[in-house]
């Protein structure tokens, strides 16, 4: 007797993670009384957990693997597809970086779709890909974004509107606080030039007022070219530009070869794309790039 009720609890335990993959992969089996969120990447997905904090009832998931930096050229895999078919909401950036975005929308018109650059004046991008999408990483329009989804949520689940209320409200202001110090901080560095390495912080700067000098990798990956190189680094010789900025992401091969010509010395700037699972991460990163900044600028 004692060996079957062992067995059996063996064979429930092994069976207990794959039903609940089951349960949100398959809308016939999954619970009536979850509300499923999906969310595109990973600032999306921070703030989702800020807003949804003891929630009832309510699961979270993040579309795409934690590592995956930017959606910029995303393609979606099977699995990440199949992610909708249990959803009922889907979190986005919107302003296009999530290219994905209106074939979701045809395919899975039950999955209701909130973007959360709504009513945020964008930026143009540098060439033709339009709209520059990174508008997280101002605080400014993060704080945005943290409100655009606490509305959406209340509209969309009623029964935990106050929930959805208290928690807006407290990350908004711990949001803001930081806000705060952070323009007290950079005050003083107020139209200083900047280099960074891929289309991540113009939102960053107009909040701080820095100017960007120069972007040297528009896109992840790209090098310039000897002859982009070379303009690049007689600008910065030119306008004395100290330091230059790299995204933890994405390694810049050009930045040693012009921190070598220049002087100038490399840093890393995160616009919070990847990075730790925890609520409180976007906080942690901007208090990191912050002490960054301090530093680089001071020079
Ligand atoms: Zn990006």
């Amino acid at each position: 007797m004692k060996k079957l009720t062992l067995g059996f609890l063996i064979i429930l335990f092994a069976l207990l993670p794959m039903n609940h993959e089951q349960s949100y992969g398959a809308n016939n089996t999954r619970e009536k009384d979850t509300l499923r969120i999906l969310t595109s990447f990973y600032p999306i997905y921070i703030t989702t957990l800020n807003i949804t904090k003891n929630v009832p009832g309510v699961a979270v998931t993040n579309l795409t693997p934690p590592l995956t930096g930017c959606l910029h050229d995303y393609s979606l895999t099977t699995k990440d597809i199949k992610k909708f078919v249990g959803a009922d909401i889907f979190v986005a950036n919107g302003a296009g970086m999530e290219s994905f975005l209106d074939r979701i929308i045809k395919q899975y018109p039950a999955v209701k779709v909130v973007q959360l650059s709504k009513g945020i004046p964008l930026i143009k991008g540098d060439g033709a890909e339009g709209d520059n999408p990174h508008v997280w990483v101002s605080i400014f329009n993060a704080i945005i974004q943290v409100k655009n989804l606490g509305n959406a949520l209340q509209e969309i689940d009623p029964a935990h509107k106050n929930l959805y209320q208290k928690n807006t409200a407290e990350y908004v202001l711990q949001l803001e606080t930081l806000r705060r110090k952070m323009h007290a901080a950079l005050k003083p560095y107020q139209g200083k030039k900047i280099v960074t390495f891929h289309e991540a912080f113009p939102y960053f700067a107009q909040e701080f007022k820095l100017e960007i000098a120069a972007v040297v990798e528009r896109e992840p990956g790209s090098q310039p070219n000897a002859r982009e190189l070379a303009k690049t680094i007689e600008l910065i010789k030119r306008s004395k530009i100290k330091a230059l900025f790299v995204e933890p992401q994405y390694p810049a091969l050009s930045a040693q070869t012009i921190a070598r010509e220049t002087g100038a010395k490399v840093y890393i700037l995160d616009p919070v794309v990847t990075g730790p699972e925890q609520p409180d991460a976007y906080l942690r990163i901007m208090e990191k790039n912050l002490a960054t900044l301090e530093k680089a600028l001071k020079n």
